[in-house]
């Protein structure tokens, strides 16, 4: 859709030094910050607005995705919880919030958003986004193989 951010982005998603992985559904990103270590965004290929707009197997298959990405990012960085979030509000194309929590934080009870305007301090370059990125997509391999096996 011409005026979707998330279109857009995907446009030129082979090149963006924050992919992780193409999913057959989905790519995962690591997120514009890291105010959470390990933060990723997983967008949806196709510009549908709503989950339950998508068929029960894309939907699945979709869950599988999110849940691969999910245990990448627990391997990876270690997190006390993780939240998922949906919303779609401003950008309205699915795709999801990957949110490690940590131990760490005062606030750890709270929604991920409460310290939201902090986001912007933990802007990452784009050469750790790569860094970050490649960490994440061995463990996304190593689970993909050992879902074959
Ligand atoms: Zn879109």
């Amino acid at each position: 859709m011409r005026d979707c951010a998330i279109c857009h982005r995907l446009k030129h998603i082979a090149s963006d030094p924050a992919l992780v992985h193409e999913f057959a559904h989905s790519y995962l990103l690591l997120g514009n910050h890291q105010y959470y270590a390990g933060y990723c965004i997983l967008l949806y290929k196709k510009h549908v607005r709503e989950l339950h707009e998508l068929d029960a197997e894309t939907q699945a298959a979709l869950n599988r995705e999110l849940m691969i990405s999910t245990r990448a990012v627990v391997k990876a960085f270690e997190p006390w919880k993780m939240n998922h979030a949906c919303l779609g509000n401003r950008d309205q194309h699915i795709h999801w919030h990957i949110i490690p929590r940590y131990e760490s934080e005062a606030d750890r009870h709270y929604d991920p958003w409460k310290h939201a305007v902090e986001f912007d301090q933990w802007l990452v370059p784009d050469a750790q986004k790569t860094e970050l990125a490649a960490k994440l997509k061995q463990h996304i391999l190593q689970d993909i193989e050992r879902m074959k096996a």
